[in-house]
């Protein structure tokens, strides 16, 4: 038997026919482009989540990417994210010609620090790099799973009039206060990502929000900034629609979702047993469910880790190796290795091991005697 790190396939063994019968149906009715399952979708990821409503869009990128349209973001304008995420979390920000602002992340959680955020904010007219730059908005991020600490960055941003921008790509089905991911700031990003807790079987993604105007823009921006009818136009938007046949595959994948969140809890709460001696396991905060998009832990022995794994047959991978900060791609904005300890630290100490509903007790045994070996 092969370990995968994720098996798509026990999934698609499950739901099988449900998923052939909701294809065979849009086939049917052939209504590829905003379907009715799109509105039916859009109606359970609303009522899932506790928002008002849900947005679907073409990818999670494009769900972090429509919000900062709809609030105007651009030029001369600080975005604040971490450095320790997905290129998506900070790519948005620059492409509209905003500017990133890193701040570095908990130790305990990785997500964004707020006192580091506090701070970053109040010292940005101070250096000369970004003294011209106007705070605009926070994009946290709940990275593996696990949500940021909202109270403290919502009121952050309320002190400072800031928008709050959740990046929840990693999160949906997640959980902080009694209040499920992706309905914890204005406005939420989440993704469908094969890979991600709740995947399609393609590029997919969805906005929250409780507000009904911005609601009513990101509706518009999806599809070219549509005023009134088709071939009004009325701000400047993209294509950015979900595909039918996609929403009819996250319906059928939604059906399954909580007993699916509850087999990852059992399999990540198995892994914390087995492994706390060896390895530093994750922390989940007393006010968080994770969904544990990835179960990843640190180690001062990875390469060796690693590659005793490798050898037994079981797949592990690194989010991040190389914090945003250090990325080539934003060189321009002039940070340097030292800027961000924490991010850093992590990159060069953690990996991430086999995380699905469907990985078995002999499986993680297995993992757990190589690793203690
Ligand atoms: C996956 C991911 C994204 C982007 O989602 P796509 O659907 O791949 O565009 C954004 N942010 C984070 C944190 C992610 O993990």
């Amino acid at each position: 038997m092969t370990i995968n790190f994720i098996d798509l396939k026990a999934q698609q063994q499950a739901i099988y026919s449900q998923v052939m019968e909701r294809i065979q149906t849009v086939l049917a009715n052939g209504q590829y482009i905003m379907g009715p399952e799109v509105k039916e979708l859009e109606a359970r990821l609303a009522s899932y989540v506790g928002a008002r409503h849900a947005i679907s869009c073409s990818s999670g990128t494009d769900a972090l990417l429509m919000p900062l349209l709809a609030y105007g973001v651009g030029p001369g304008d600080a975005i604040f994210t971490t450095p320790f995420t997905f290129i998506a979390s900070a790519e948005v920000i620059q492409l509209l010609g905003a500017t990133p602002v890193f701040v570095d992340v908990d130790p305990q959680t990785f997500n964004i620090d707020p006192e580091a955020l506090a701070a970053a904010i109040a010292g940005l007219g101070g250096s000369p790099k970004t003294a011209h730059l106007r705070p605009r908005g926070i994009i946290p991020v709940d990275i593996f799973g696990q949500p940021a600490d909202y109270d403290r960055i919502n009121d952050i941003a309320k002190e400072h009039g800031l928008f709050v921008l959740e990046d929840a790509a990693q999160s949906f089905g997640a959980s902080y206060k009694g209040k499920r991911a992706c309905a914890l700031a204005e406005v939420a990003a989440t993704s469908f990502f094969p890979a991600k807790p709740l995947g399609c079987y393609g590029d997919g993604g969805a906005i929250f929000t409780d507000d009904d105007e911005l609601a009513a823009v990101l509706r518009s921006i999806r599809v070219h900034g549509q005023g009134t009818h088709k071939y009004d136009n009325v701000r400047i938007g993209l294509n950015g629609r979900l595909d039918t046949l996609q929403a009819a595959i996250l319906l059928v994948k939604l059906d399954i979702f909580d007993q699916e969140v509850a087999a990852r809890q059992v399999v990540a709460q198995r892994y914390s047993e087995s492994l706390k001696e060896v390895v530093k396991v994750p922390f989940v905060a007393p006010e968080c469910t994770s969904v544990w998009a990835q179960y990843s832990v640190l180690t001062d022995h990875r390469e060796e880790l690693q590659a005793k794994l490798k050898a037994a047959g079981i797949p592990t991978a690194i989010y991040y190796p190389l914090p945003l900060h250090l990325q080539q791609a934003f060189t321009s904005l002039g940070y340097q290795k030292g800027d961000f300890p924490v991010s850093e630290s992590l990159a060069e100490r953690i990996f991430s091991l086999p995380m699905h509903p469907y990985l078995q007790r002999q499986d993680q045994e297995k993992i757990a005697a190589v690793l203690g070996g």
